[in-house]
């Protein structure tokens, strides 16, 4: 099975656009002849959500998780971090298949609750909203489209836990839209902030260790009680993490810097804007000398 990687639009798949309203035809259960087939080859991309939910499933941290049930890939030239379920070794079935199905079925991720639906985020450049439709995906190895039985695509996603599983990987969502649709001005982010986007997206308890290190005080002045709490919450301090996100990648501030790193920023922009504008007045004076000496 080859799944889409929502919520990323250059998917393989080619789909024809619909909306939650949309009807289809879908069933799938124990005992259909394909039971399984599309756990057998899988090509699934994960959301910071699921990972939080398959780590808390197999009772290990998100750092052994991603170690040793995921492959990174590159969701974008500008290397944003995206992770893919990986498969059983030297194999392209899924490490969680059993023959009577889904070993985590709980706590199985997105794209595998909308298969065979596909939900396609999308946001224009320099729009604020980001719009949801789906895409139907048909293999020929999926029988459950001949099942009898029909549900809008609204149904569906509220008979597979989705709207939860939406809503709390939306904030990760707007943040890869907002780099994908944004203009050359936000610019490739660096090495550093792209290390921040992968640990503060995946690897959520390596970030409460960093949210709750010293260094991290000196920095933000984030209440004790409101990090306390977040430190004690997994969701909490995912969704904290999309805006320490936003902060770090596109400067939208709202995390306060506690005065003395305010200062040191100030003085470190300040002393940036000194040296551009001395570049920029020793290449006008170079151009001039060189227009100079052409008229000579
Ligand atoms: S996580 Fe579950 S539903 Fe998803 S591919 Fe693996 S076995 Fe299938
Ligand atoms: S009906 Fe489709 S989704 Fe269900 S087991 Fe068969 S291939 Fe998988």
């Amino acid at each position: 099975m080859s799944r889409p990687d929502i919520p990323f639009p250059q998917s393989p798949v080619l789909p024809t656009m619909v909306e939650g309203t949309h009807v289809i035809q879908f069933s799938c259960h124990k005992g259909i002849g394909c039971w399984n087939a599309c756990c057998s080859n899988i090509d699934i991309s994960l959301t910071p959500y699921d990972v939080l939910r398959m780590k808390s499933r197999l009772g290990i941290t998100s750092t052994e998780f991603l170690k040793n049930y995921t492959v990174p890939y590159e969701m974008d030239k500008d290397s944003i971090a995206g992770v893919k379920l990986r498969p059983v070794e030297e194999g392209t079935a899924c490490r969680f298949m059993k023959p009577e199905g889904c070993g985590i079925y709980e706590d199985r991720p997105t794209a595998c609750r909308y298969y065979p639906v596909a939900l396609l985020s999308m946001r224009k450049q320099d729009e604020y909203v980001d719009r949801d439709s789906y895409a139907i995906v048909k293999e020929d190895h999926c029988k459950g489209h001949n099942e009898p039985r029909s549900i809008t695509i609204n149904d569906y996603r509220q008979e597979q836990g989705l709207p939860e599983y939406d809503e709390l990987a939306r904030g990760w969502r707007q943040l890869v839209l907002k780099k994908q649709s944004s203009g050359p001005s936000i610019g490739k982010p660096t090495l550093r902030s792209r290390q921040l986007f992968f640990m503060a997206c995946y690897d959520i308890d390596r970030f409460r260790e960093f949210v709750g290190a010293e260094s991290f005080n000196k920095l933000f002045d984030l209440p004790q009680a409101e990090k306390e709490a977040l430190l004690a919450d997994d969701v909490a301090l995912l969704q904290f993490a999309f805006r320490f996100l936003r902060q770090v990648l596109f400067g939208e501030e709202s995390i306060a810097l506690n005065s003395e790193a305010a200062q040191e920023r100030l003085t470190k922009v300040q002393e940036k804007r000194l040296i551009e504008e001395r570049e920029a007045a020793k290449r006008r004076a170079e151009e001039g000398e060189g227009d100079i000496a052409e008229d000579d």
